[in-house]
């Protein structure tokens, strides 16, 4: 796994884990992953650069301003993001997610979307969706429809492998055959 900064080692120890777990529990190898720790403000700037990288062309600059606010407001909760870069997937973790008790959970659940960005046709799909909320292109009213309830399926899977993980599962009881 490849690291942009020197990423601390407790994260190094959180990431082998759960890429360990994810892996097993998914039965799908992680994709080329690069971790950085960021405050909110470098995680909003470097998401909005990297989206632009992506998606190639000149992203609007507006576009990526609000698509970077998007992201720095999401961050206001959320820990960790994880996100296509052009090679293989950028997983961002705050510095306040560094030093949570429950960060391998947090990994976990990010690393989950790493292997979904890569399943097939899935990272056009989200390339798509970056064009769209960048303003570069536009996404019918049927695609935004199909790309939320991919987006929301895409959550529940990590959520509940994350859940797992924290050892609270099984959440969703199984049913018996007769
Ligand atoms: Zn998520």
């Amino acid at each position: 796994m490849r690291t942009v900064t020197t990423v601390p080692e407790r994260l190094e120890r959180a990431a082998a884990v759960a890429r360990r777990f994810v892996e097993a529990r998914l039965g799908e190898p992680l994709p080329p992953i690069c971790i950085a720790v960021a405050t909110r403000f470098q995680l909003a700037r470097c998401a909005a650069r990297t989206a632009a990288a992506v998606v190639g062309g000149r992203a609007p600059r507006l576009g990526q301003f609000l698509y970077g606010l998007c992201m720095w407001r999401e961050a206001r909760t959320g820990l960790a993001c994880t996100l296509l870069a052009p090679a293989g997937v950028l997983v961002i973790v705050t510095r306040q997610a560094v030093g949570d008790p429950r960060l391998t959970d947090y990994l976990v659940h990010e690393f989950v979307h790493a292997v979904q960005a890569h399943r097939p046709g899935r990272r056009e799909q989200m390339t798509e969706r970056l064009r769209f909320d960048l303003g570069m292109a536009h996404l019918d009213e049927a695609r935004q429809y199909g790309e939320f309830l991919r987006h929301e399926a895409e959550e529940g899977e990590a959520y509940r492998i994350q859940a797992e993980h924290a050892g609270l599962s099984p959440l969703i009881p199984t049913r018996r055959s007769a």
